[in-house]
């Protein structure tokens, strides 16, 4: 049988409708540039660009070094699942079970993990908009369908529980809700997720409740963990977390989820026959990133604090652009709304997909275009990178933009 034999019967369906993360293309897109030579700032990915802590990598070495290398339980080990369950005691007074955890490869691979136990065909999940990218394709991924509903700049990108209750049918199974928002960086104040929960309690709605930024706030804005909101809230919630973004250790892939103990039966036995078990040596190294001392995520929470004032108010004072300050993450929206229908640099700007383009290929600098969120005439910044590369930047824009 020849190759083209072979090609002609159809494919998954299912993976033939799945669209490439945006940000993860920009972020390829942006890293082969620079490795061509070229001089591009890079605001596309969010990771931050500080080196992990030695303690953390003293543990991931001494995990190779004792021969810690072999498969672990599938959702981890019990250690690692009780350190989970003690930090979110500390932080959150939050109380679940080492069985009520699933340790997955990274964040993203919880979130898969989540809706895979709880979606069937045909499922509808509610997805806020702007919201990051990978919840759209994962919901269609499990079969499920998005019902996205958009929240507006003028709503500080926050849904309402009216605007929740409205997009409900009998056919809805979940809310993904992400708190700090990744691509918005706007944080739900504790009334606003009571308004949702109470909707969704109602409803018997499950929750995705994302706080992989939970660590990321500023301006002393407080942050309400969703499942804190009661014990029903609790019974209906999959919080995903993990260490990615609060200790700096993107690569080395830890994420978990923690849920009811059938919901994370189901999510063991899934994870059993998929990844087996997350690496071994991460583990170690997860442990002591939340069993350790603490502080250097204040001292990275801080350097994101000062570099979000500085990138917004910069932002602000360039004519034809300007975005909202947000209160976590380490992203910032920037409205591209006054440029559409002018001509910049010879391209016509009709979306945030323009702009992004142009402004790669002739301001070199890299940023996420909105539709990918959800928010076509929008371009996310992540300004996960050095003050130094925040103002050369924000010099490139201005200069990009000057005369328009
Ligand atoms: N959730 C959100 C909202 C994110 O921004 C990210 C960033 N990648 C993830 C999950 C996934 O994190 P991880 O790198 O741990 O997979
Ligand atoms: N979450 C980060 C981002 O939004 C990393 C890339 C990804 O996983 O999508 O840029």
């Amino acid at each position: 049988m020849t190759v083209e034999e072979i090609t002609v019967k159809e494919l998954s369906r299912i993976a033939e409708a799945v669209q490439a993360s945006t940000t993860m293309a920009i972020d390829t897109l942006f890293k082969q540039m620079k490795a061509e030579g070229m001089d591009v700032i890079g605001f596309g990915a969010g990771e931050p660009d500080f080196n992990t802590p030695d303690a953390i990598k003293a543990a991931g070495i001494a995990a190779i070094e004792h021969n810690d290398t072999r498969y672990t339980p599938a959702t981890g080990t019990l250690e690692l699942r009780q350190a989970v369950c003690d930090r979110l005691q500390m932080d959150f007074g939050l109380t679940y079970a080492p069985n009520q955890v699933a340790v997955t490869n990274g964040a993203k691979h919880a979130v898969y993990a989540a809706l895979r136990a709880l979606i069937n065909p045909g499922d509808e999940v509610i997805l806020p908009a702007p919201f990051w990218v990978s919840y759209l394709e994962l919901i269609k991924i499990m079969g499920g369908v998005p019902v996205v509903v958009s929240a507006s700049e003028g709503e500080d990108f926050k849904i309402s529980a009216e605007k929740l209750e409205a997009a409900i049918t009998s056919k809805t199974k979940a809310l993904i809700l992400n708190n700090p928002s990744n691509p918005t960086g706007m944080v739900y104040t504790r009334e606003e997720l009571q308004a949702l929960a109470k909707v969704c309690v109602k409803h018997e709605i499950y929750v995705v409740a994302d706080e992989i930024y939970c660590n990321l706030l500023y301006d002393g804005a407080s942050f309400t963990s969703f499942p804190t909101l009661g014990e029903d809230v609790k019974d209906l919630t999959l919080l995903i977390n993990g260490v990615s973004k609060s200790y700096a250790m993107t690569g080395w892939r830890m994420g978990y989820v923690c849920t009811g103990a059938h919901i994370a039966k189901l999510i063991a036995n899934y994870l059993s026959h998929s990844t087996g078990s997350p690496s071994a040596i991460t583990q170690k190294a997860a442990l002591a990133a939340l069993t350790g001392p603490q502080d250097e995520v204040e001292t990275m929470r801080q350097a994101f604090e000062a570099r979000r004032d500085y990138i917004v108010k910069r932002m602000n004072q360039i004519p034809g652009v300007s975005c909202l300050k947000p209160q976590g993450a380490f992203y910032v929206m920037m409205n591209l709304e006054k440029l559409l229908g002018k001509t910049v640099h010879s391209v016509e700007i009709h979306s945030g997909d323009d702009f992004a383009k142009v402004f790669l290929e002739q301001g070199l600098v890299a940023v996420v275009p909105g539709a990918g969120f959800g928010a076509p005439n929008f371009v996310r910044w992540s300004y996960a990178t050095s003050m130094e590369n925040i103002t050369a930047g924000l010099d490139r824009l201005g200069r990009f933009l000057e005369g328009i």
